[in-house]
């Protein structure tokens, strides 16, 4: 092997030695780690055709990875999208589909009320400030809506699945209609609901964006967001990655590939559990009001029964603690034993938040109290332990609250 090595010096070795070995005669069974930052070929004609996008393969990992690929075509199959971008966080995911839908439409965005906290800033203090007219109205309201879409003319249109925190479903198939014959593109915020039980560019959504970081991913290990694009919007989306670059680094593409796996046994779980963490809460003296869709009364039983995969509700329960303000929702999650007081959600693990304090501190107490958070409302993303654990240890915490 040694004089395989034609340039001698040792510091030309370091750089070229052990590396470059083409995979030729053997397939891995999951793909690699691809850190590399470029990509070279046999020669320069076929670079010059990558280059020139006459020929499918990666140039530089800005433009694609084939570690990111793998995953973005996971994400875009499991989405029923034409494609996919995989982007560093969530934020960034979402940044990155309002900015390319309202590169050729009007720039006005129509957006949901009830969205998560930063998604909320990103419109206020990121879009706002560039000259783009936001409007924030109540999307379970489809009267709101249709007047929102006349007055306001949007490019883009912006709503969660399942809200966040109070578990609202709106009608996501006639909004896509409605964004469709006014021209604006809708972006539908899927992390709470999962691929498992909706699929909005199948009823008409522009766009899909998940914070990866949640249940795809799942294991609390890494930080990652996803678009996954309609025919349609494909192209302008890559075209402004290229650009940009919001890319997610390979490792993490990897960890959200190795959680993914697994993310539909481990979503099935979450949501059995959740239906009986919910009616056990239900059944709790020191429980004021339970939010889960499943609920027979639940104000969107209609867009739950239409819209969700049969027997899946989601596996995010919310509730209000029976005369209490901030000082007992501290003292209930400082009790608990086993479930996590962690800013996330859609971990193995279950977890709870306070909505007030954490994904909901940036929104202004009036827009709180407008989306009807108030302060004794507790999250609870429901993990995959045993059932009877997650209540016993939230039983107990009530009891000490
Ligand atoms: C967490 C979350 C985001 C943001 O994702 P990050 O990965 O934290 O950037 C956006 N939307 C929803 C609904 C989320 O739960």
């Amino acid at each position: 092997m040694e004089e395989k090595i034609s340039p001698a010096r040792l510091q030309t070795r370091a750089v070229h030695a052990g590396d470059r070995k083409p995979l030729e005669g053997f397939i891995p069974v999951t793909t690699p780690i691809y850190t590399a930052s470029s990509f070279i070929y046999k020669d320069v004609e076929q670079l010059d055709k990558v280059f020139g996008r006459e020929v499918e393969g990666p140039s530089y990992s800005r433009y694609r990875n084939p570690t990111n690929d793998a995953l973005e075509e996971l994400m875009a199959s499991l989405e029923s999208g034409a494609g996919s971008l995989a982007c560093s966080s969530g934020m960034a995911a979402l940044q990155v589909a309002l900015q390319v839908a309202l590169t050729d439409r009007r720039k006005s965005i129509v957006a949901a009320q009830s969205l998560y906290g930063a998604s909320i800033s990103l419109l206020g203090k990121v879009f706002d400030p560039m000259g783009v007219n936001v409007k924030f109205v109540d999307f379970c309201d489809m009267d709101a809506v249709n007047k929102a879409v006349i007055d306001h003319k949007p490019g883009a249109m912006l709503m969660e699945t399942i809200t966040n925190p109070l578990l609202r479903v709106a009608e996501v198939d006639r909004i896509a209609q409605l964004a469709k014959s006014a021209g604006a593109a809708l972006i539908v915020d899927n992390t709470f609901a999962t691929p498992l039980i909706m699929r909005p560019i199948e009823i008409g959504a522009s766009f899909v964006v998940h914070s990866l970081t949640k249940y795809l991913a799942g294991h609390g290990d890494v930080l990652g967001g996803i678009v996954v694009a309609d025919e349609e919007n494909l192209e302008p989306l890559r075209a402004y990655s290229r650009i940009v670059g919001p890319v997610l680094g390979p490792f993490e593409s990897y960890m959200s590939m190795r959680g993914i796996k697994t993310f539909p046994l481990r979503m099935e779980r979450q949501c059995a559990n959740a239906c009986r963490v919910a009616s056990a809460l239900a059944a709790n003296p020191a429980i004021e009001k339970v939010y889960y869709p499943r609920d027979p009364k639940h104000p969107d039983v209609e867009a739950v029964k239409r819209l969700f995969s049969p027997d899946l509700y989601g596996a995010m329960v919310s509730f209000e603690l029976k005369d209490a303000g901030r000082e007992q929702v501290f003292r209930f999650m400082n009790a608990l034993n086993m479930v996590v007081p962690a800013t996330s959600l859609g971990d193995v693990h279950s977890m709870v938040l306070y909505p007030s304090m954490a994904s909901h501190r940036e929104a202004s107490p009036k827009h709180r109290e407008r989306m009807g958070i108030r302060d004794n409302l507790v999250r609870l993303s429901v993990g995959i332990e045993a059932a009877e654990d997650i209540i016993a240890d939230l039983e107990h915490a009530l009891r000490h609250a």
